[in-house]
């Protein structure tokens, strides 16, 4: 089964980008509570944090690391001191290699997810969480957090963005065609399995 790590931005003492009422930390553990919910049938994820704590960039990565996860996506929403900055972008670390393919599948099914959305690209750049991962790593911001527009953005689509990671997960990992059991037909299972 393949191993997903999920890694919510920021957390703890460390808020992150904060908007006129929303702190970064709280939407991306959100987004990554969402996603795994979506995932789990398919594969086995891991999460840096499931609470409201601080992990260092470095233990994010290590933590993926160590439980051999096969892709890492570390969530995050952006800031910037103009208010008509808007738009999703997505990370990965210089040279270009596999994670250049997961961010590919995760930005089409974001675009796919939320096409009005303003799309500002795949981009390279040497974060220490993506450049420390071992596995396929990706950084996306998902919409900017610091204006009222931005977080009625983040709050109203929390939900796409957590499927648009899903879907470009599952694309990635092939497992995007396997067929998904209904929740009637695993609660089916379960009973027979229990001889109920
Ligand atoms: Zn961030």
């Amino acid at each position: 089964m393949k191993t997903v790590c999920l890694d919510p931005g920021h957390g703890g003492s460390d808020p992150g980008a904060c908007g006129p009422t929303l702190r970064e930390s709280d939407q991306t553990l959100d987004v990554c509570l969402r996603a795994r919910e979506i995932l789990t049938p398919y594969c086995n994820v891991i999460m840096t944090r499931t609470d409201d704590e601080y992990v260092g960039l470095t233990a994010r990565a290590e933590f993926s690391n160590r439980n051999d996860a096969d892709v890492f996506i570390s969530y995050h929403f952006n800031s910037a001191d103009s208010d008509s900055a808007n738009g999703f972008e997505i990370f990965t670390t210089p040279p270009e290699n596999n994670s250049d393919k997961l961010a590919a599948k995760i930005w089409s099914a974001h675009r796919k997810q939320l096409p009005a959305q303003w799309d500002r690209g795949l981009k390279q750049a040497n974060f220490t969480v993506i450049a420390k991962a071992a596995c396929p790593a990706v950084l996306v911001e998902g919409e900017f957090i610091h204006t009222p527009a931005g977080e009625a953005f983040i709050t109203q689509n929390k939900q796409a963005m957590a499927h648009a990671v899903a879907d470009g997960v599952l694309a990635y990992l092939g497992l995007d065609t396997a067929p998904v059991l209904t929740l009637e037909q695993r609660v089916a299972r379960l009973e027979e399995h229990l001889d109920l």
